[in-house]
């Protein structure tokens, strides 16, 4: 229905209708689609939507570790650093740094994330623990967060909505791709990239993390840089590359 709603249209859409048209095919795909893919659909506040962890800790050293990693490498990881009791700030801020690059084999960059993770609880203990941490005003954690060698503003940004339940949309390279294919400009700067789209998503967690995940997700299948598979992608109804490459 919606497809030949929109199908009919004319006029490209208003970049805010077709961000409102994109979230709302999202929200239908992702409840049907995302667990397969490792993302559980939950409650709002849940952590489970990142990888069923219940941790918020273990979110955040997870998305330091996927960046330019397998998701099923982190994962072996993470449950190795379970096994030596490492998954906790004060543990991981006194480990030596040998330590945590030989447990992390698999996962690109090593040597910078085994810094990374030293800084990152470092940063957590001297604050006074997990919950002191992240319970200020999310302007501060992100401030605590990018001072960090290693931790840019998406991971920054996806350890605050996935770990610390803050409204703050992460904006990926991967979804960048697809909101561009599909014909949402954005500039190049994260930061007014980021403003146009909280301006036109409503400011509910379950919109924000859906958003995210579905996007990355979509972008891994379908939208891939060469030969996207747009003929399998959800969104290709609202997708002006699409259209043109199918005329
Ligand atoms: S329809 Fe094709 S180009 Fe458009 S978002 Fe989907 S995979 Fe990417």
């Amino acid at each position: 229905m919606l497809e030949d709603s929109l199908a009919k249209l004319s006029t490209p859409l208003d970049p805010a209708t077709l961000i409102t048209e994109i979230l709302k095919t999202l929200s239908v795909w992702g409840h049907e689609n995302l667990k397969k893919f490792g993302w559980f659909v939950s409650d709002p506040y849940s952590y489970e939507w990142w990888g069923a962890f219940k941790d918020p800790f273990e979110i955040s050293v997870s998305a330091i570790l996927v960046q330019l990693s397998r998701w099923e490498t982190v994962s072996r990881v993470i449950s190795k650093l379970r096994e030596n009791r490492l998954l906790n700030p004060h543990a991981l801020a006194e480990a030596p740094t040998e330590e945590i690059i030989e447990l992390i084999r698999g996962v690109g960059f090593r040597e910078n994330k085994s810094r990374t993770l030293k800084e990152f609880s470092q940063i957590i203990v001297e604050r006074g623990g997990w919950e002191a941490f992240i319970s200020r005003d999310s302007t501060n954690v992100r401030e605590d967060l990018l001072k960090i060698r290693g931790i840019g503003y998406e991971t920054a940004d996806t350890i605050l909505l996935f770990a610390g339940n803050k409204l703050v949309l992460p904006i990926s390279r991967l979804a960048r791709r697809v909101l561009t294919r599909i014909g949402v400009e954005l500039p190049n700067n994260y930061i007014e990239a980021q403003r146009i789209l909280e301006e036109n998503i409503p400011r509910k967690l379950s919109d924000y993390k859906l958003f995210h995940a579905a996007l990355v997700t979509i972008s891994k299948k379908y939208c891939r840089i060469k030969k996207p598979l747009c003929r399998e992608c959800p969104l290709r109804h609202l997708c002006i590359y699409s259209k043109q490459q199918h005329r």
